[in-house]
């Protein structure tokens, strides 16, 4: 199907080399289609588990269920993985599929733009300019730190980073470190921390409700079982598929339902922390899973022990030598570890990508992120994102949508090589009808409904982030690719790339 075969110019460009663009890959080469390049600003693969590498980074979603359908693991050493682990399994995933001599590291998009009188889309990246027929956007909901805009951090004398960007060349081993917020990597991280440090001081602005973890090694001898009877593993991820699946009529229709979860996070808070005052400060004050509901059983251990003080409130201000809360207390601090989440809503790469009017999708999405199946936007054509507005999940393995929406790519350039169009774009009348069904379903949700300030919730107040259905909807959703909802042309094109546009500012 392509002429040009410059260096520069591919059938399809992949963004990201985590679970989603070697994803891509795979399928694309099981398809026969070999003109494609993965681009990954970092230096491995693994997209966030490459880039997380927190002291207690692991996966909240049981092993057997995050990992990719058609190459399981039957080696996994825990029932939750352990970042290193899971970040290997990609990597050897991508390995044993051919994909690596596809992937250019160290390659970060900085602009893309559709070209509609050549039919492509001009990518500029840290390494120089690409072309592509078609564009795979799997950079990742979770890749862009967020660090809040604290009066005076610029003026702190010590250590400042964000969990998603550890530095490991600093030792907190016996220093005065602070850490704020109590989400799922804190959560992960100030366990393992706090044993070392002289003191900790945790700021705790919204408590999480914590669940017991169910976690544990798996035994030699069932590795050996998932080895030798496939089919065991595979029904193991089945039962932690359904058990995950069963939350959702309470978490999309029947919020109510949920205290029955929340009685046992309720006890498991009294077993572990014994002061009334204090666990009173720990007890959120919204319905559980408004916020992500956390796995933990070290948490209320160490957030107790005699050098961690928590600060019940934000950061509100730093100073050379320390951090200050509500209070207006300072508390002297070496080293600052920000644990606040990323820009999910605001995602950077938004301001980076423009379509056939020139506008970006920021421009268009105006603090709401839209798209047709998580994955098409109208008025940028030849391009699918994965992981894209509305697929993210609080229940369920990740994957499981990446597979989805894998399915329902492939369809698609199926059905262009079928009917010989060289451009795809959905029709936005079908993008604001899904979006309308999607946004009828939100207000009886917890997320929308349960009283929390979360990162599913965009500058608009809209849920722009999450699937609010069972994932097996989704599923049967993307199963087909639905030609109906887009325009398919056959465009002639120019016969070799032009120079690409220039790095944005
Ligand atoms: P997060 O859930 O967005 O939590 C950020 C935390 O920072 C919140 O506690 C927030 O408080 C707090 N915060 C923000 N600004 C603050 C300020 N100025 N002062 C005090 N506190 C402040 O981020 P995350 O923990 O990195 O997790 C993000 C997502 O990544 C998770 O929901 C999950 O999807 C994924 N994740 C998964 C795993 C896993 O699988 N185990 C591990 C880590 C992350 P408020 O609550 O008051 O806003």
């Amino acid at each position: 199907m392509n002429e040009n075969r410059a260096g520069d110019h591919f059938r399809v460009v992949v963004i990201g080399a985590g679970f989603g663009g070697v994803g891509t890959a795979i399928k694309l080469k099981q398809s026969g289609i070999e003109d494609f390049a993965v681009l990954e600003r970092d230096s491995g693969i693994g997209g966030t588990w490459w880039a997380n590498t927190y002291p207690g980074c692991q996966c909240d979603i049981p092993s057997h269920l995050y990992s990719f359908s058609f190459a399981p693991n039957p080696s996994w050493t825990r029932t939750y993985a352990p970042q290193a682990e899971i970040q290997r399994y990609i990597a050897d995933v991508a390995e044993r599929e051919g994909i690596v001599p596809h992937i250019r590291f160290g390659c970060e998009l900085q602009g893309a733009e559709w070209d509609e009188d050549a039919g492509l889309w001009r990518l500029a990246t840290s390494t120089g300019a690409v072309t592509a027929e078609l564009v795979v956007a799997a950079p990742g909901p979770l890749a862009e730190p967020s660090v809040p805009a604290i009066p005076g951090l610029d003026s702190f004398a010590g250590d400042v980073f964000h969990t998603a960007r550890w530095n490991h060349d600093i030792d907190l081993a016996g220093r005065r470190v602070a850490v704020v917020g109590t989400g799922a990597s804190a959560i992960q991280a100030v366990p393992r921390i706090q044993p070392q440090v002289d003191r900790l001081t945790l700021f705790q602005r919204t408590p999480p409700w914590v669940m017991p973890h169910g976690e544990r090694p798996i035994t030699a001898a069932e590795r050996f079982l998932y080895r030798r009877v496939p089919a065991l593993q595979r029904l193991v991820r089945s039962g932690v598929y359904w058990s995950r699946e069963a939350l959702v009529p309470a978490l999309v229709h029947r919020p109510g339902l949920t205290k029955v979860i929340e009685r046992i996070a309720r006890r498991h808070l009294a077993a572990q922390v014994a002061d009334p005052v204090l666990r009173e400060r720990l007890t959120p004050d919204y319905t559980i899973g408004c916020k992500r509901i956390l796995p933990s059983n070290d948490w209320y251990p160490a957030i107790t022990q005699p050098n961690v003080d928590i600060v019940f409130g934000g950061l509100e201000e730093v100073r050379p030598d320390g951090v200050v809360g509500p209070d207006g207390t300072l508390r002297p601090a070496d080293a600052i570890v920000f644990a606040t989440g990323f820009h999910v809503t605001d995602m950077p790469l938004a301001k980076l990508v423009r379509g056939r009017d020139g506008s970006t999708l920021h421009e268009l999405w105006h603090g709401t992120p839209q798209a047709y199946r998580g994955a098409a936007m109208a008025g940028f054509p030849n391009m699918f994102w994965l992981v894209g507005p509305n697929t993210g999940l609080g229940h369920n393995s990740i994957v499981f949508m990446i597979e989805s929406q894998l399915a329902y790519v492939m369809d698609a350039l199926r059905t262009m090589e079928a009917v010989g169009a060289n451009r795809i774009e959905v029709r936005p009348e079908a993008q604001a009808a899904y979006n309308e069904r999607l946004q009828a379903r939100m207000p009886g949700t917890v997320w929308n409904s349960g009283g929390c300030a979360s990162w599913y919730i965009d500058e608009n107040g809209a849920n722009s982030t999450i699937w609010p259905d069972f994932t097996w909807r989704f599923r049967q959703e993307t199963r087909r690719f639905d030609p109906a909802s887009y325009t398919l042309a056959s465009t002639p094109r120019p016969a070799a790339a032009e120079p690409a546009l220039a790095p944005a500012g």
